[in-house]
């Protein structure tokens, strides 16, 4: 497959101030993150809240600049551009390719706009359609999210949760894009809207020849619609595999605690959790030394404690735990341990 965009070695740190008089800190949301995605593949980016998922889809489109490291986007048939190297102006292009799709659609639609409006904005700001084209755009795009043309002229307010999202992903298509970054684009809804909004999501995938980022703390979602998921902790990434072979065996000790959290619906199998996670997620600002998530890991040896371990091919994963080969964890589906 080929690849539409890598991010190498990214790392974001942000500085401020500790108190209305105290001395300057520094807080690293990401940490040497490296991954890649290929065209057309859906690929997840999971993790609780603080682990920089946001901040990696926000670094992406270069909403925040980086600290170090390079986000190269390679769109098709033409020369690979580094984004992270490029001003405001000059990005400006590129992010008729490169949208997103955000959590809350009322607070990411324009209240006064009528839908019409909102929708029509990133061709105006873009200035790539005359007004007869503008018109036959926006009602298109409408249409393919399921939005009815005679519904244009009203606003935001009018309409449900998973009728904003719609019109959230009409924006984001509008443009035609090639990598639309969703991020957490389901959570707000209730969960048979989120399904209908993830149906869609796949539909719209096939009809625009769409890339997808998605970012989720949800697992089941993303099990639901990722070819790939990428697990991040305190801005590493620990772990990187296709999806089914992730929920069969996860082969970092995070990864296991974030499957066992899943809700089961059987209750026969409620003695599967066992794993319960050991105490809170360290402050950003205190990253622990050695492998980052040492301090709540039931494996943890003493080289944890000081030795950082890399990311490496482990079976169809990329895995960061020095201990992965010999490590026996269970996946999503694994039975509950015999009575
Ligand atoms: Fe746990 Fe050590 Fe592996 Fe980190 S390197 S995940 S602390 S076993």
């Amino acid at each position: 497959m080929t690849t539409l965009l890598s991010v190498e070695n990214v790392s974001k740190t942000f500085a401020f101030r500790s108190g209305w008089f105290g001395p300057m800190r520094t807080l690293d949301a990401l940490a040497d993150v490296s991954l890649s995605v290929a065209a057309g593949e859906t690929l997840a980016i999971v993790g609780e809240s603080g682990c920089g998922k946001t901040t990696l889809g926000r670094s992406i489109v270069q909403a925040q600049p980086v600290s170090a490291g390079k986000v190269t986007y390679r769109p098709p048939g033409r020369d690979p551009v580094e984004l992270t190297a490029l001003d405001k102006r000059a990005m400006k292009q590129w992010r008729r390719d490169i949208r997103m799709i955000f959590q809350d659609p009322m607070s990411s639609l324009n209240p006064m706009m009528r839908v019409f409006d909102i929708v029509a904005e990133p061709l105006r700001i873009h200035n790539v359609a005359s007004r007869r084209d503008l018109e036959e755009r926006v009602v298109g795009v409408l249409e393919k999210v399921g939005i009815p043309a005679d519904a244009m002229g009203r606003y935001p307010h009018a309409f449900s949760g998973g009728q904003r999202q719609r019109i959230g992903i009409a924006r984001a298509l509008v443009l035609d894009p090639k990598l639309v970054i969703a991020d957490e684009a389901v959570s707000a809804l209730d969960v048979s809207i989120q399904a209908q909004v993830l149906n869609l999501l796949e539909d719209l995938k096939e009809d625009f020849g769409l890339t997808y980022i998605f970012i989720s703390h949800d697992l089941g979602v993303v099990n639901y619609i990722a070819d790939r998921v990428v697990v991040m902790y305190l801005g590493h990434v620990v772990e990187s595999a296709p999806t089914e072979a992730l929920f069969e065996r996860p082969r970092h000790p995070y990864t296991e605690v974030l499957l066992d959290a899943l809700p089961v619906a059987d209750p026969t199998r409620r003695g599967r959790r066992t794993k319960e996670v050991r105490g809170e997620i360290p402050y950003l600002g205190h990253r622990p030394a050695g492998c980052p998530f040492h301090t709540r890991c039931r494996f943890a040896e003493a080289r944890c404690r000081t030795e950082k371990p890399a990311l490496r091919k482990v079976a169809q994963a990329d895995v960061a735990c020095h201990f992965a080969e010999t490590l026996h964890l269970r996946g999503a589906y694994a039975e509950a341990p015999a009575a």
